[in-house]
């Protein structure tokens, strides 16, 4: 994809000493309950593998001294992250321009989504969480939060790689900001509570939601797509499809326990949002996925 640095009032950096928990291994699950936090990533594969996600920073970033506070934000000619920091700011304020433009043309409010890059742990109004839990969205604080390290983790670890295999993660993120001002989210979580019986396929359908939203941006930017881009997207949302996780993980596969749909599920919502570009035929509520 081309694309450009950009600046965003809408970005937090806090991977240099900002609200991150001491240590940033330290998992508080009680903050990732179904109706707070909705995670990228099936839960199915961390428990499967516990050192799956513990890797080595990949571009071998600098340690931070216990209790040294220093200012927000790394100078960009000490951040071995600058450019992946800058594509994901660039994505994010893409992902961002296109749904405001489409609410505004729909004469809809919209809340601006932000995106806080952070390192190891950070505390959200969702609760605590570390990246292991991967790239999520907390819609009580409407906010994308991403750790830079899960790029590498996904090339290693998922063999999902590009960088449009990057911008599909951040756009599906901001896919569930997208259900989050439409009231989706809310819908749902009432659902859920109302049916626990249905609270995973409420929750597969929620998720190829945001996918076929990150597939109705993704047409929005063709002309700066170049060959090969929707291939990784597409091999990304496969890569991350609950039955091949699950595989991946534990050798078996339990379809009741998916929560964000099989490869073949994500990558059809996906393809199905970048054909159409009409966020109305990312229906996923009413028959089958
Ligand atoms: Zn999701």
């Amino acid at each position: 994809m081309r694309w450009k640095r950009v600046q965003s009032t809408d970005v937090i950096d806090e991977r240099a000493g900002g609200g991150g928990l001491p240590g940033g291994r330290v998992a508080i699950p009680g903050g990732l309950g179904i109706t707070g936090i909705l995670i990228y990533l099936a839960i199915s594969l961390l428990s499967g593998g516990g050192s799956s996600f513990a890797v080595d920073d990949p571009f071998g970033g600098a340690t931070q001294a216990p209790g040294v506070q220093s200012p927000r934000g790394i100078p960009a000619s000490q951040d071995p992250e600058r450019d992946l920091k800058d594509f994901s700011v660039y994505v994010f304020e893409r992902t961002q321009q296109t749904w405001e433009k489409t609410f505004r043309e729909q004469g809809k409010p919209y809340e601006h989504a932000k995106l806080v890059l952070y390192r190891g742990g950070v505390q959200t109004g969702c609760g605590s969480a570390t990246s292991a839990v991967g790239p999520f969205y907390c819609p009580a604080d409407q906010r994308v939060y991403l750790d830079l390290s899960f790029y590498g983790d996904m090339q290693n670890q998922l063999g999902a790689s590009g960088d449009f295999a990057w911008a599909y993660v951040i756009a599906h993120e901001m896919g569930h900001h997208v259900q989050q001002q439409l009231g989706t989210s809310d819908q749902v979580s009432q659902q859920q509570q109302d049916h626990p019986d249905q609270r995973n396929a409420l929750s597969v359908r929620l998720e190829l939601q945001a996918d076929c939203y990150a597939g109705v941006w993704a047409k929005t930017v063709y002309k700066d797509l170049q060959p090969g881009d929707i291939d990784e997207a597409m091999n990304a949302s496969r890569a991350v499809g609950d039955d091949r996780l699950q595989r991946q993980a534990t050798g078996t596969v339990n379809p009741d326990t998916f929560t964000h749909g099989t490869s073949a599920q994500r990558s059809k919502w996906f393809s199905r949002g970048q054909q159409s570009g009409q966020p109305g035929d990312c229906d996923t509520f009413s028959g089958d996925v």
